[in-house]
C-alpha cells in the first residue's frame, strides 16, 4: 500500500519554512476539534508540529482519532503572534493540510498517551501490557535514545582500546553469581538441562586462556530473584575481561570509560547533570568504617565518627555493658538536629531500631544563650551540650565526644552503641536519613568512587559454610593466603565495586588463573573434589594450559540509564520489562504450553 513519505520531520519545521509544501509523517498525538478548525499535533520521533485543518475541506474528520498514524501534505504557515507556543520547537509555525491518509487507524487507547503528567496515575501493568503505546511518549523514546546512546559510546571507546566483543551462549551451564538459574529443558536427553547464564564469568576467562587478550560483550543477565521487585529476570552488563593486567589497569580502564560515556551523554542529551570526576578510593574497611556500608554515598560528607575510646570510662551503663561484651560506640552528625523536639528524636530513634538498633542516644550542641538549660555542660570551645545522658560523662569525655564527632553548633550528636555489623548497618542508614532531611544529596551530581580489597568470603550463618563476596573465581591477596585454612575471613581480594551515588554501579576482580589456587579455594567453599570436577572441571583444566593472570569487570547498563534519567524503577529504562513478580503481561509470559511439548520433554507437574 503507497502513501506519500516524509519530505520534513515534525520537529525541524520554523518560520523559515514559510509557504513550503512539506510531507511529513507520523501520529496524532492531540486531537483538538474546535468546531470551525480541528487542530492537531502531529508527532514523530522527532517532535511535534501542529497541523490546521478545516472541516469544511474534509468531511470525515471524526475519523481521526489520538494515536492514529497518519501521512499528510500541507503548506508551512506562520502563526498569528498571539497564537505561537514558545514552549514548542515548532510553536512559531503550523501546517495548513491540503491531503491526508490515514495509514493505521487507532482504537480509544488504554491509557492516555500524549499527557505525561497523567502517566504516574495510569497502572503500571497496564502500561507494560501495552508498551508499544507507553514507548510512544517522549519521555519513554528519550530513555531508549540515552540508552542506545550510552551502548554506542561504550562500543567506540573499547574499540579504540583495541577490545574485540565477543557473543557467549545463551544456553549453557550454571555460572554461579549467588542467584537461583533459570532452567532450560534438553528434549534429546529429558532430565538434562541448560541454564541459562547469571553472567558470562567463566566464558570470559576462557577467552582469557584463549588468547583473545581484551573482551567485552553487551551482555544479558538471568538471575531468579523472585523476591526482590526492583530486579528483573534479565537484565544488561557490560561484560569485560582484558590479560596479563594488575588491578590498577583495570580501574583505570573502567574509570576512563565511565567518565567518558556519562560525560558524553551529559552533553549530548543536554541532562542537568554536573560532569562526572575522576573517582576516589577506598578500601573496603575504610568504607565500612567511614560510612557503614560498602556502596557510601559520597555526595556529602558526616563520616560515622567512632567513641568507643572516648567513653571507655563512662558510668552510662548502655555503653559500658557495650564495650564490655566486644562492641562499639558510634555515632553521626545531624547538621540542624539539635532544634529537634524531644518528640521528634523520639522517631529518629524509632528510624534506628528498624534497623536494629536497641535504641539511640543524643547529644544537642548550640552555642551558649538563653536556651542553654540548667545542667547543660559548656565545652572549652564555648559549645553547649544538653543531653539527659550528659550528666554520666566528665567534662573530660564531653570534650572527647565533641571532638571526635567535629560536632559544630546547631548540631545533634546521635549515638547508637552495638557490635560492628548492627551499629555499621543502623548508622548507615541514619546517614542517608540524615542526607536526605537536609537536602545534601543532589541529584545533580554523581559521585563515582571505587571501593577496593573486599574480603575473598563471608560467612553464610544459614548454611554454616563460607561463600564467596563476589563469586568463587576471585583472587585471593597473596599476602594474605596465610589464614586461608585458620581465618578465611581475614583473606582480603583484589576484588573492587565501583558505586555511584550510594549504589554498586559494577563488580570486578583479579581471577584465579592457577589450577592448584582455584581448587584450594573451591574447598574453602564446602565444594569437594568430585563436584568441583563436575561442576568445574573445564575451568580447572583450561587453567593447566597457560592461562595467563587475567581480570575483568562488569557494569550494569541498567542502573547507568536509571541514574542518567533519575529513574527509580529499572522497568523505566527496558523497552519491554516484566513485571515485580517477572510476568510480562503484554506477551502472557511465562504461559502454559502443548501437551505434546511437555510429552516430548519428558515432564510432567509431580502432584
Ligand atoms: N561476573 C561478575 C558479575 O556479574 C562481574 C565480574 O566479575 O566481572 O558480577
Amino acid at each position: 500500500m503507497g502513501f506519500v513519505q516524509r519530505t520534513k520531520s515534525c520537529g525541524e519545521l520554523r518560520a523559515a519554512h514559510e509557504n513550503q509544501i512539506v510531507s511529513l509523517n507520523g501520529w496524532a498525538h492531540k486531537v483538538r476539534d474546535l468546531g470551525g478548525v480541528v487542530f492537531i499535533d502531529l508527532r514523530d520521533r522527532t517532535g511535534l508540529t501542529q497541523l490546521t485543518l478545516d472541516p469544511a475541506n474534509f468531511p470525515n474528520l471524526g475519523e481521526i482519532k489520538n494515536e492514529s498514524c497518519l501521512s499528510v501534505t500541507g503548506t508551512v504557515r506562520v502563526r498569528a503572534e498571539a497564537t505561537k507556543n514558545p514552549k514548542m520547537a515548532t510553536g512559531d509555525i503550523e501546517v495548513v493540510v491540503t491531503s491526508y491518509s490515514i495509514l493505521g487507524a487507532a482504537k480509544p487507547l488504554p491509557f492516555p498517551v500524549s499527557d505525561e503528567d497523567q502517566m504516574t496515575s495510569v497502572n503500571e501493568e497496564l502500561r507494560i501490557k501495552h508498551r508499544y503505546l507507553d514507548l510512544r511518549r517522549p519521555s519513554m523514546y528519550r530513555r531508549m535514545a540515552i540508552r542506545g546512546s550510552a551502548l554506542r559510546r561504550i562500543r567506540a571507546y573499547l574499540d579504540q582500546q583495541s577490545f574485540i566483543e565477543i557473543e557467549t551462549p545463551i544456553i549453557t551451564k550454571s555460572t554461579p553469581e549467588g542467584a537461583r538459574d533459570y532452567l532450560v529443558a534438553y528434549r534429546l536427553n529429558p532430565g538434562m538441562w541448560y541454564a541459562l547464564p547469571q553472567s558470562p564469568q567463566q566464558y570470559k576467562q576462557l577467552l582469557m586462556v584463549a588468547g583473545i587478550e581484551r573482551y567485552y560483550q553487551i551482555a544479558r543477565c538471568f538471575r531468579d530473584e523472585s523476591s526482590r521487585a526492583d530486579r528483573q529476570p534479565e537484565f544488561t552488563q557490560l561484560d569485560l575481561e582484558m590479560s596479563f593486567v594488575t588491578q590498577e589497569d583495570i580501574l583505570n580502564l573502567a574509570e576512563g570509560l565511565m567518565i567518558d560515556v556519562v560525560n558524553g551523554l551529559i552533553e549530548e542529551f543536554g541532562l542537568d547533570k554536573e560532569k562526572v570526576e575522576p573517582f576516589e578510593r577506598m578500601t573496603y574497611d575504610e568504607a565500612m568504617f567511614l560510612y557503614g556500608c560498602d556502596k557510601p554515598d559520597l555526595r556529602f560528607g558526616l563520616r560515622l565518627f567512632d567513641l568507643t575510646d572516648a567513653v571507655k570510662d563512662s558510668e552510662f551503663g548502655v555503653f559500658k555493658n557495650t564495650i564490655e561484651s566486644g562492641g562499639m560506640i558510634r555515632g553521626v552528625r545531624y547538621p540542624g538536629g539539635a532544634k529537634l523536639s524531644r518528640k521528634e528524636v523520639g522517631v529518629l530513634e524509632e528510624f534506628c531500631k528498624e534497623f536494629g538498633a536497641k535504641g539511640m542516644a543524643s547529644l544537642a550542641v548550640e552555642t551558649p544563650g538563653p536556651d542553654a538549660v540548667d545542667g547543660s555542660y559548656v565545652s572549652k570551645n564555648g559549645l553547649t551540650v544538653r543531653s539527659s545522658i550528659a550528666k554520666f560523662f566528665t567534662e573530660a569525655q564531653l570534650d572527647a565526644i565533641l571532638e571526635a564527632s567535629k560536632a559544630e553548633a546547631g548540631d545533634l550528636i546521635c549515638i547508637i552503641a552495638d557490635n560492628y555489623a548492627t551499629g555499621n548497618n543502623v548508622l548507615y542508614r541514619l546517614r542517608l536519613e540524615i542526607g536526605n532531611r537536609c537536602n545534601l544529596r543532589d541529584p545533580r551530581i554523581l559521585k563515582y568512587a571505587w571501593v577496593l580489597d573486599f574480603p575473598l568470603v563471608e560467612w553464610d550463618a544459614e548454611n554454616g559454610r563460607w561463600s564467596p563476596s563476589h563469586h568463587p573465581f576471585t583472587m585471593p591477596k597473596e599476602e594474605d593466603l596465610i589464614h586461608l585454612d585458620t581465618d578465611p575471613g581475614r583473606i582480603r581480594a583484589d576484588c573492587y565495586d565501583m558505586v555511584v551515588n550510594g549504589m554498586e554501579c559494577a563488580s570486578g576482580s583479579i581471577r584465579i588463573h592457577r589450577t592448584d589456587v582455584q581448587s584450594r579455594i573451591f574447598t574453602l567453599l564446602g565444594i569437594d573434589e568430585k563436584t568441583q570436577q563436575e561442576r568445574f572441571g573445564h575451568m580447572l583444566e583450561a587453567f593447566s594450559y597457560g592461562a595467563p593472570p587475567h581480570g575483568g569487570i562488569a557494569p550494569g547498563i541498567d542502573r547507568l540509564v536509571m541514574i542518567l534519567t533519575d529513574t527509580e524503577n529499572i522497568r523505566e529504562v527496558i523497552a519491554f520489562p516484566k513485571t515485580g513478580n517477572g510476568y510480562d503481561p503484554m506477551m502472557d509470559a511465562p504461559s502454559t504450553v502443548d501437551a505434546q511439548q511437555w510429552a516430548e520433554l519428558g515432564l510432567r507437574i509431580s502432584k
